[in-house]
């Protein structure tokens, strides 16, 4: 059971749900002139104002404090020291192409293909000389795999021809490279180049929304807010500790409360402890 930490009783800027939406309400409340009969316009709005209420029923997260996100990754580090990234790979160039290929697939999945591939194409020139269609047939149990061939080998005559065969350190670099978005830059500056930077995926999203210490909408307002509230101390290995967290506890359909090293801290309302 995961210890308990004090928590600071400000902070707390939440708004309360809902409060002086009411238009939706007042249209269903007009008063009914067809001896009670529901007219279709009154049962229109009432359906739109359960919607309403619905999305209004969204968590309203109590901002953490800076303490509780410290001893949340406090208790990660505890747990995992040296958190490792599970996409195989050989160097810098074969971590890009794995990255590039995991786009929604699993690294599982990606591991298994690229187990045979990248010993024969660990270089920009090699997989360049591999030729898509003998690419394609290294990853076609992958998804999307034709796309995803034309852009590792677009990508790799990119390398030679403008960064001389190194994959380069920038983030912009990095995005400029076909198939490669920012999460792809986030993965290969943090693992390949040692920069603190937080890449989200698909648990790395549900996590900061769930435990509301970084709700957002998209994921680049989780990252960015997670960028904001992790301390600099645990940034390096912060990205594989929450991607870790939501892979084998905070699992989407059913996550394992009961186990979570930081159960007392989340603030989802549903979580099951
Ligand atoms: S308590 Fe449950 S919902 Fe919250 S982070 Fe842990 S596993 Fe996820």
């Amino acid at each position: 059971m995961a210890k308990s930490i004090s928590r600071s009783a400000t902070g707390s800027t939440s708004k309360a749900a809902g409060s002086g939406a009411k238009p939706v309400g007042n249209l269903a409340a007009k008063p009914r002139r067809n001896n009670g009969a529901k007219s279709p316009l009154a049962a229109g709005a009432k359906a739109v104002g359960k919607a309403a209420k619905k999305r209004s029923a969204a968590p309203k997260f109590k901002p953490w404090t800076a303490a509780e996100v410290h001893e949340a990754f406090r208790r990660f580090q505890e747990a995992n020291p040296e958190p490792r990234g599970e996409l195989e790979h050989l160097n810098p160039f074969t971590l890009l192409v794995a990255v590039v290929l995991s786009a929604q697939a699993t690294d599982a999945g990606v591991n298994k293909a690229t187990r045979d591939l990248f010993p024969i194409a660990d270089t920009p020139e090699k997989m360049l000389a591999l030729g898509e269609e003998r690419l394609r047939d290294y990853i076609r149990t992958i998804g999307l795999y034709r796309t995803k061939a034309k852009n590792v080998i677009a990508l790799s005559e990119k390398l030679i021809h403008e960064f001389g065969g190194k994959v380069p350190r920038t983030r912009a670099e990095l995005e400029s490279l076909p198939g490669a978005g920012r999460k792809t830059a986030n993965v290969v500056l943090n693992m390949a180049f040692g920069q603190p930077t937080m890449a989200v995926d698909t648990h790395v999203f549900r996590v900061g929304n769930r435990t509301g210490m970084a709700p957002g909408k998209t994921p680049l307002e989780v990252e960015l807010n997670l960028e904001r509230v992790i301390p600099p101390e645990f940034m390096l290995h912060a990205h594989h500790w929450l991607i870790l967290h939501g892979r084998y506890t905070c699992l989407a359909r059913k996550p394992r409360c009961e186990v979570c090293v930081i159960n007392d801290l989340c603030q989802w309302p549903e979580k099951t402890v």
